[in-house]
């Protein structure tokens, strides 16, 4: 099988979570299979090119295991970005809404030297919200968005329009 379809194939569709209407595209089968979780990190590291960022943001949670082996092999460091008081130290903080209610993510305030070119890393682009929030707080935090990577992005909820152009790097799109 080739690669495309491998991670195609590793890509569950789970109906109805976390809510009715909603179909959960669950990476886990994907994360589970080592030919393609390390295709998709060789895609990505080879789509940018080693050397190219300073740090990867990892989107928690799903962001975080794709986010780590892309910094390592692209010879960055890591950076977590983090649902609301999860991390410790000063941080700057970003809302946006969702199809129903808010959710905050947070960000180190010093994650960054000033300049540091930043690459985000998550698993799925939906409506874009939490991609244009990660990218906001980058920026607050002095580092320059250089690009959002997800393994799968859901064109038919156009999250793309909301990132102002940002490169965005899929591996699937559906
Ligand atoms: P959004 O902000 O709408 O682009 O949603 C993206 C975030 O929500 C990512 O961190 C995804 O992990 C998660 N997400 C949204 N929709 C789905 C979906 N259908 N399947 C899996 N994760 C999703």
């Amino acid at each position: 099988m080739d690669l495309d379809k491998l991670i195609q194939d590793r890509i569950r569709d789970v109906n109805d979570y976390p809510k009715p209407g909603v179909v959960f595209k669950d990476i886990t089968p994907l994360l589970a299979d080592h030919v393609a979780f390390a295709g998709v990190v060789d895609t990505v590291v080879n789509h940018y090119g080693r050397g190219t960022v300073d740090k990867i943001v990892g989107i928690e949670a799903r962001g975080f295991i794709l986010a780590a082996p892309v910094a390592y092999h692209m010879g960055a460091g890591f950076v977590p970005v983090r649902k609301k008081g999860k991390l410790p130290a000063a941080t700057f903080e970003q809302s946006y809404e969702l199809e129903y209610g808010a959710e905050t993510i947070e960000l180190h305030t010093d994650a960054f030297q000033p300049g540091d070119r930043v690459l985000i890393v998550d698993d799925v682009l939906a409506t874009g919200g939490t991609a244009r929030a990660a990218a906001e707080l980058v920026r607050r935090g002095g580092g320059e968005v250089v690009g959002l990577s997800v393994l799968m992005e859901l064109s038919f909820l156009n999250g793309r329009d909301r990132l102002d152009g940002l490169e965005v790097h899929a591996l699937v799109t559906v």
